[in-house]
This record gives C-alpha cells, structure tokens and sequence, in this order.
C-alpha cells in the first residue's frame, strides 16, 4: 500500500490528521468517544484496574467491570442477557461457529458484513446468500434447501452499513418462525442512532461497542440459554484476552449517556433526513446515505473535490461494496450543524449527484 492510499485510508476512517475538514466519514455517530462522562469513566477504571484485563475471560481474565457493562447492555436491548466481546468481528466469529455446524445451514443477506460472511464459513455449515434484502429469495431458497439441515441461521443486519438501508426484520423473522430457524441481526450501525426495539424481531442482536458507543468491543445480546451457550462454546471469547478495563468503563458510560439524553440519539437520523430532504432521494432511513458512482476513478474524485471545499466523506470501493457500485458514504453525527449540512447537499446537487 503506497503512503498516499495508507492517508486516504486514515481519512476514510475519520482519523485525526485530516485538519481542518469537517468529518462525514466517522462511525462516532454521538460524539461519544469524546463525551466527558465517558472520558471520566475511562481514566478512573485506567488508574483503578491498569492497561490491560490480564487473561483471557474464563482463565482468571473475567474482570469485574464486564458484567455491569454486560447488565447495562442487555437492559438497553431489552435482552434476558449479553455477552461482551473483545470487538464486532470477534463477536461474529465466536457466536456463529458456536451457534451452528456441519448438519446446519446459515442463510446470510449478500450484503452482509464481511465478519458475518466469514463467521459463517468457519462454522462448517452450509452457507446460502439471499438477494439483498429480499424476503421472497430468501424464502426460495428455504423451500429449497432447509429440509436437507437441522438447524437454521438466517442472518441480515439493522442497518446496512455501507447503504444505509434497513434490513427486513418483521419479514424475516415471519420465516424464522414459518421454517424453524433463528434470526440473527448485526446491530452495528443502529445501536445509539436507532431505537432499540428496532431490532426487536431478531432472536439474536450482535454489534459493536465501536462506533455510536465510541469505545471498542462487540457483544452478542439473547436470551440466557443462548448467552449462557455462548460464554462456554464461542472460542474467541475463550481463547481472546477479555476487552482492556478502560475500554468496558468507556462504553459502559456511553451506554448510560445514550439512556440520559435520548435526544442526542435522534440527532444523526434528522441531520442525515435534513440532507435527503435538501436532494431527490428517499428520506435517510438511518445516518448513512450512500452517493453511488459506479467506478472507483470517479468516487475517488468525488472524495477529492468535496476534501477541496472542506468536507472529508470516504470513497468506498470493491470489496468493500460490489463490483461497479464504488461510492461515497455520508454517515451523519449528532455535531453536524443545519449548514454543514445544507453546504454538503448543494455541492452534491451541483455535480449531478444521486443519492
Ligand atoms: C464495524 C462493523 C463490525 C465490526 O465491528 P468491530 O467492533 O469494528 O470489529 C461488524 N459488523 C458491522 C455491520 C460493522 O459495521
């Protein structure tokens, strides 16, 4: 990777160095990461516990601040219980391979994140991927395919976090229930910007305390048998050390903030909505609105122009997305100021682009 893709990648992550720039390209969706409770809350457990949490959790690592945290998580979720992870990918790949095998079969939404893709591989179940979004493949291939295993995951996620889309949870879970199979969603991009019950249907909610959490770490939330599963059987948790003090402090406090002031929460959809209003598209159904562009030449000059006139927003290309569908990706954050926002629109408006 040459220095100038290695910056441009620094960028599309919203990293510091991009002065000057006002951001649409960070997953910090409330400002969280730099809250002064969660601050607070980091730096005390940092001088109170130490750097690191010394063992992985089931060999003397389970350390006592992980089951408030974990408590606070399934409250939030309206979930029996959960289970901390040391990030979203670790999550995945321990939950899935826990949850299914060689006599299962997971069908995955094709767009869904490349942790959930490889998780399933590395279950040794059978993997089938449905159209995006679509409940009538999906069902296709059910029909098809679900008499031939025993168990079923079907998996899809609350927001699409390169599309910003909805995944069809009422639906899905409606053939959960019509084929025998459980529902797993990957709360990633919902978690802080959604309402929790948006993932109601799911049997299962995966996601990261690294994005609207502002922190770092995955969880699994489900009922008690199934995390109670989870805590002997997903080897990433057992074979991973368990998530820095500090880090379970930080998100453990941002959990109380995103509790205590509910209208921060609402802030990254109306901007993203105050944006869609501003262009033709559809209204933001979460903080991500995508600008497709098709090739990688053009969303890169499109990355380039809105970083002349101050704004840093993320081209994102294969693999990341599909082939033939590189694009910008807006995420709104609960800072982003009405004229930011309406700047942002017009020069997207002056280039012809859709959203
Ligand atoms: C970011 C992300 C993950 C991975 O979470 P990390 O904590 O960063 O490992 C998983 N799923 C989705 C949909 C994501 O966007």
């Amino acid at each position: 990777m040459s220095l100038t893709e290695a910056r441009s990648q620094r960028r599309a992550l919203g990293v510091p160095g991009a002065h000057g720039l006002v951001s649409f390209a960070s997953n910090d969706y409330l400002g969280l990461s730099r809250h002064p409770a969660v601050l607070e809350a980091a730096g005390q457990a940092l001088r109170e516990h130490g750097a690191g949490a010394g063992a992985s959790r089931l060999a003397g690592g389970d350390h006592a601040l992980y089951a408030p945290l974990e408590q606070a998580l399934a409250r939030y979720k309206g979930r029996e219980k959960a289970c901390v992870f040391g990030s979203g990918w670790l999550a995945a790949i321990g939950a899935l391979p826990a949850l299914c095998g060689k006599a299962d079969m997971i069908l995955a939404d094709k767009l869904s994140h490349a942790c959930l893709l490889d998780a399933a591989r590395l279950s040794s179940a059978a993997v089938l991927r449905f159209a995006h979004n679509s409940v009538e493949h999906a069902r296709l291939l059910l029909e098809a395919n679900r008499g031939e295993y025993q168990n079923c995951l079907i998996v899809t996620e609350t927001v699409f976090g390169m599309d910003g889309d909805r995944g069809r949870l009422r639906e899905l879970k409606a053939l959960a229930v019509e084929f025998d199979c459980w529902l797993l969603t990957d709360d990633a991009h919902a978690l802080g910007v959604l309402p929790p019950e948006t993932s109601r249907d799911a049997d299962i909610v995966l996601g990261t305390l690294s994005k609207a959490a502002g922190s770092y770490g995955g969880y699994v939330c489900g009922s008690a048998a199934l995390i109670d599963w989870l805590a002997t059987a997903a080897r990433s948790l057992i074979f991973s050390t368990g998530l820095p003090p500090a880090t379970a402090a930080a998100a453990h406090a941002a959990l109380n903030v995103m509790n205590e002031e509910p209208g921060l929460l609402e802030k990254p959809l109306a901007n993203a909505r105050q944006f869609t209003a501003l262009l033709v598209g559809e209204p933001a159904q979460s903080a991500i609105v995508p600008v497709i562009l098709e090739s990688n030449e053009r969303a890169l000059a499109a990355s380039a122009l809105l970083e002349s006139r101050g704004f840093l927003v993320a081209a994102i290309r294969p693999p990341t997305v599909p082939e033939n569908t590189a694009r910008l990706r807006i995420a709104f954050a609960a800072r982003h100021a009405p004229e930011q926002i309406g700047e942002l629109a017009a020069i997207i408006r002056e280039q012809g682009w859709v959203c």
